[in-house]
């Protein structure tokens, strides 16, 4: 103890301090970082759902361009809108019609049904949307 004066223990103070002062500048910029991740990974989220909601819409909007309205062959029903070359189902009666590229209706086949069925489950499970749609 002797041997320190007091300029000493003001030096060692001082440098004492510093440190901390630097262990605190170490951690802010540590919690800055932490929360410039969080907020980019936050963004990227949003840009994801945006996406998905665009995608979607676009979709529907082909859907709706790619459609024509079909008298069901079946019942008689004029409500129902099914896409050019595809199969849809009757709102009314639920009968399977498959709808030509020239916009002709007629009852589908067995095996179209079911095909046209696992389709519109697929759809109607991930919304219409799915991961290689970009
Ligand atoms: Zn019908």
């Amino acid at each position: 103890m002797f041997g320190i004066g007091l300029g000493n223990l003001v030096r060692i103070g001082l440098r004492v301090s510093d440190h901390i002062l630097r262990q605190q500048e170490i951690e802010q910029s540590r919690a800055r970082a932490e929360s410039a991740r969080l907020e980019a990974e936050a963004s990227r989220e949003r840009t994801t759902k945006e996406n998905s909601i665009y995608r979607r819409t676009l979709l529907e909007d082909q859907i709706a361009r790619d459609s024509v309205a079909v008298e069901c062959p079946n019942c008689g029903a004029t409500g129902n809108r099914i896409r050019r070359d595809s199969t849809g189902f009757c709102e009314y009666c639920g009968t399977a019609i498959q709808v030509s590229s020239g916009g002709i209706a007629y009852i589908a086949d067995p095996i179209e049904k079911v095909r046209a069925k696992a389709e519109e489950d697929i759809r109607l499970k991930t919304g219409g949307v799915t991961d290689d749609q970009n």
